[in-house]
């Protein structure tokens, strides 16, 4: 296991760590983003998913209702949030288990509501409200699974 942690002061600094984030990452790998409503855990993925040039920033919005939005550009990007999940029938419905079989990154918002299965390299990110503007982000990786800045 490898962490880090930093704390990051406004929304666009969040966004240009989710870039950082974007540029380390190989796919396929699997993201949990864990942490209350309005942790920035959304502000995250505008970085990762435009890091990796899969949408525009402003293009990438929370999929609460819908659940999954996916975002195909230079890189294919699989956004979930499973905060409104009712059953495991929304998720078949859904055909999130086809997900899996594509050389693609899945970010998923809420985690712990769904046990997900995967043979990916997982990263956990936990994002929590130290003020109103400031937030602390720990990332947890499996060793090796995000590339080191040189
Ligand atoms: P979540 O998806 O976790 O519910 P969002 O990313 O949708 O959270 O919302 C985070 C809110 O907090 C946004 O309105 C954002 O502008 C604001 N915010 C303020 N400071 C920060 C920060 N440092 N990082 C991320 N978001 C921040
Ligand atoms: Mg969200």
């Amino acid at each position: 296991m490898a962490s880090e942690e930093f704390t990051t002061h406004s929304t666009e600094e969040t966004i240009a760590r989710g870039r950082e984030i974007a540029a380390r990452l190989k796919p396929p790998a699997l993201i949990l983003l864990s942490g209350d409503l309005g942790s920035g855990k959304t502000t995250l993925t505008k970085g990762i998913a435009s890091g990796l040039g899969a949408a525009r920033e402003e293009e990438v919005t929370s999929p609460t209702f819908t659940l999954v939005h996916k975002y195909d550009g230079a890189a294919r990007v699989y956004h979930v949030d499973l905060y409104r999940i009712a059953d495991l029938r929304d998720l078949e419905t859904l055909g999130l288990e086809d997900v899996f079989s594509e050389q693609a990154i899945v970010i998923v918002e809420w985690p712990e509501k769904l046990a997900l299965r995967t043979d990916w390299p997982v990263i956990r990110i936990h994002l929590a409200h130290l003020s109103e503007d400031e937030r602390r982000i720990s990332v947890e990786t499996q060793q090796g699974t995000l590339a080191t800045i040189p």
